[in-house]
């Protein structure tokens, strides 16, 4: 079997609160007719990034809806997970090798994984490219029954996806029932599936990671980790990961400092165990930190966890998320769900979330970076104004519940 995650239990009626009695009332009775149904989302890690943070609210809430949803992760090794970032990396744009011996690592991996899966399910939710090729082998585990309807759901921005490695994944993912992307404009033209739908990711508002926390616990924290919240902040929250830009964010808070000189930086980064980049990253990020007292670079490794990562946003004059390429960016949605402004680099998914001007700021480089942050510090009214509007965004579009229905609206598409 592959590994199972444990999971916390969420009830979908305490959502009305936020959400509306109306929206939870919709939801219940669509999923009425998928009671019992049951659902395996499957990905490649249980901790770190996105993905994992958007499973440990989903699978519960579908569980809350009398659905018997688990949530599995397949297993790799370093070369595995060496060759899968490499793809990720190329499916964003960059340029990697991608040879025989790469393509072997990778399909023996996921045949491995295929041979581990059990049990028989209604509908299986293949996560990114991970594990993409698991359909083309579970026939093997005997998994694949008639009747099991397979989603592959793709987080990734393939708008400069590299042709010769798309092309060598589309095989497998054309055979997929559905697929479910972020934007519209991520879908390659050459993808055949039969249904491709359109749910961007939400944020969980009642997660630890986005409760309400009182001004006294937020300041006690952060003083915790030697920040100081009477002086400004400016935070960025992401893996440490060359397309999150953690070094452009230094650059720009420096230009920062030259204006506002007790101007703080808090980068918060996390280990992911699928992401052997991570390591090599962090040393780049300190070496431009070099000896700078008030850049505070931090880590799940210093023990950041959900709570740390809700005060220190909180805490935030100006949350940054200065993506150079990004399938959704949740750290955007997290910061502006806080009530604080964001600037975030002009890519993927960060541009449905910022309205530029409105909610925060879309920036190019690391000059407008600055510049905006600047302009932010020096009116905290008007950077107040601007978290409240792209709080109100995200209620709107960006919470858990919303991501529920369009699942629960697939699936008994699906069915019928
Ligand atoms: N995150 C975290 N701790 C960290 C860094 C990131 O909990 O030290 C969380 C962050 O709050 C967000 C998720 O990981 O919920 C990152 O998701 P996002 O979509 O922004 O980026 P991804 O990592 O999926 O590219």
């Amino acid at each position: 079997m592959l590994e199972r995650v444990p999971l916390l239990e969420k009830d979908l009626a305490d959502y009305e609160g936020v959400a509306g009695a109306d929206t939870v009332e919709r939801i219940r009775a669509l999923a009425e007719p998928l009671r019992g149904a049951r659902i395996l989302h499957v990905n490649a890690t249980a901790y770190g990034g996105g993905v994992a943070e958007l499973l440990a609210t989903h699978v519960p809430l579908l569980r809350s809806l009398g659905i018997e949803a688990e949530w599995q992760v397949i297993h790799g090794s370093d070369e595995f997970f060496a060759v899968t970032k490499a793809v990720h990396n190329a499916l964003q744009g960059a340029d990697v090798p991608w040879n025989h011996d790469m393509q072997k690592v990778y399909l023996e991996k996921v045949l491995d994984n295929a041979l581990l899966l059990e049990d028989s399910w209604d509908y299986v939710v293949v996560h990114d490219p991970q594990p993409a090729a698991l359909l083309t082998f579970v026939g093997y585990s005997g998994v694949n029954r008639p009747g099991t309807h397979w989603i592959w759901r793709c987080h990734i921005d393939l708008t400069d996806a590299r042709a010769d490695i798309w092309e060598f994944f589309l095989p497998h993912v054309e055979q997929y029932d559905a697929s479910v992307w972020t934007m519209p404009e991520f879908v390659p033209a050459s993808l055949g599936t039969e249904r491709v739908v359109v749910a961007p990711p939400c944020i969980d508002p009642l997660s630890v990671k986005n409760l309400d926390l009182h001004d006294p616990f937020v300041t006690e924290i952060c003083k915790q980790y030697g920040i100081d919240t009477t002086r400004p902040i400016m935070c960025q929250v992401s893996r440490y990961d060359p397309w999150k830009d953690p070094v452009g964010v230094i650059e720009a808070f420096r230009i920062v400092r030259d204006e506002v000189p007790d101007a703080q930086l808090v980068l918060a980064g996390s280990m992911a165990t699928d992401d052997p980049e991570c390591f090599r990253v962090w040393e780049q990020v300190e070496e431009a930190r070099g000896q700078d007292r008030d850049i505070h670079l931090l880590s799940n490794i210093q023990q950041v966890g959900n709570v740390q990562i809700n005060a220190f946003q909180r805490a935030a004059d100006v949350v940054v998320q200065k993506s150079l390429r990004e399938g959704f960016g949740l750290t955007v949605a997290e910061g502006l769900w806080k009530g604080r402004p964001v600037i975030g680099g002009r890519a993927g998914g960060i541009e449905l979330q910022i309205r530029d001007g409105l909610d925060g700021y879309l920036v190019d480089s690391v000059e407008s970076c600055a510049r905006r942050t600047i302009e932010l510090l020096a009116n905290p009214d008007r950077a107040d104004e601007m978290g409240m509007a792209g709080k109100e965004h995200v209620r709107q579009n960006f919470l858990s519940t919303r991501e529920l229905e369009d699942w629960v609206r697939l699936f008994g598409s699906l069915a019928g």
